[in-house]
């Protein structure tokens, strides 16, 4: 299982990203802009939790912490 986040910050492409804080990443957002997903067994567990919350969000996954939920 791995930790992962939402960025509370919107990306310039108008994506929220999730990152995974158990494996790490160099464009990890500051902790005070961390909101946590939980725990899941892939970032895909974290995309749905993260589409739940915050269904008015475009959700996606970090290129290089969760490059398997990375679309485009
Ligand atoms: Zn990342």
């Amino acid at each position: 299982m791995s930790e992962f986040i939402l960025n509370r910050n919107r990306q310039d492409n108008g994506d929220y990203e999730v990152h995974n804080t158990t494996a790490g990443c160099l464009y990890m957002p500051f902790e005070q802009n961390q909101i946590p997903l939980g725990s899941h067994l892939t970032c895909s567990g974290a995309i749905t939790r993260a589409k739940n919350n915050y269904p008015n969000h475009r959700i996606n996954g970090c290129y290089y912490c969760c490059n398997a939920c990375h679309t485009r």
